[in-house]
C-alpha cells in the first residue's frame, strides 16, 4: 500500500490487487508507471495532470486496486 497527495487528493495504490492492465498509465502517464513486477506504482518526477485525470485514472481500474480521497478524506474512488 503507498499513499500520495496529489493536488487536494489523496491517492492509495493497493498493488496486492494490481493485475498490471495499464489503463491508469495510459491515462495519468504522469502519476503512475508499471515498475520491473509490472505492477502500479506512483512515478516520483511525475506532474499534477489535474484533479479530473486522477480521478478518471482511477476509476478505470478494473480491480479497484486505486483510491481516491478528497480533501476531507471523503471516499471519491471507487
Ligand atoms: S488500472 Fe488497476 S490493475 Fe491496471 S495497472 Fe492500474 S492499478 Fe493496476
Amino acid at each position: 500500500m503507498s499513499e500520495k497527495k496529489i493536488g487536494n487528493l489523496t491517492v492509495r495504490i493497493e498493488r496486492d490487487q494490481c493485475i498490471g492492465s495499464g489503463n491508469c498509465v495510459k491515462i495519468a502517464p504522469t502519476v503512475f508507471e508499471l515498475d520491473d513486477d509490472g505492477l502500479v506504482a506512483f512515478r516520483s518526477d511525475g506532474e499534477d495532470p489535474g484533479a479530473e485525470k486522477v480521478l478518471d485514472a482511477c476509476q478505470v481500474c478494473p480491480v479497484e486496486a486505486l483510491f481516491v480521497m478528497g480533501e476531507n478524506g471523503e471516499s471519491l474512488v471507487p
